[in-house]
């Protein structure tokens, strides 16, 4: 793991205000990392990004990829590229309070998180530490299990 990190950042409708807070308190560590949204957490946290950097927002300084919205699709784009080792950390700000029509989805995303050990915050306290951490900006390498012998077991049964 590199120093500069693929960092995902999601949230839901009504998490979208404490997550555009976070980003904006932040803002200057994110930007050195490359970023992958969800398509309206996204939309939302370049807008942040450049009302706070005002007239000297530079485009290119911020690497941000936006995905399909969560419904649409965006959760399940980021669960492959987190089985596919493509992300570092996720910030997933997901509402307790409301039910969601991709529920299954989140959970898709959230259970591969896990699986792939990938530091994963769902809650702004958790993102303070997560971001704060010395291991943040390190080259750490979770370890991740080797599940060689359960696919052993499944084609031997
Ligand atoms: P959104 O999706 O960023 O497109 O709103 C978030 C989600 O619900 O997963």
């Amino acid at each position: 793991m590199e120093n500069r990190k693929s960092v995902a950042l999601v949230a839901h409708d009504n998490m979208k205000r404490d997550l555009a807070e976070w980003v904006d308190w932040n803002w200057e560590v994110l930007l050195k990392h490359h970023l992958i949204c969800t398509g309206t957490t996204g939309k939302m946290v370049e807008r942040t990004l450049r009302d706070r950097r005002g007239k000297e927002f530079d485009e290119e300084a911020v690497d941000i990829v936006l995905l399909k919205s969560g419904p649409l699709g965006g959760d399940q784009q980021l669960g492959a590229m987190i089985a596919e080792g493509k992300v570092e950390a996720v910030i997933f700000f997901w509402d307790p309070m409301q039910a969601q029509p991709h529920d299954v989805d989140v959970k898709a995303l959230l259970r591969l998180a896990t699986l792939y050990n990938v530091p994963t915050a769902i809650n702004r306290s958790t993102a303070d530490f997560l971001i704060s951490s010395p291991l943040f900006g390190s080259n750490y390498c979770p370890v991740v299990k080797d599940y060689k012998s359960y696919i052993e077991r499944t084609l031997n049964q």
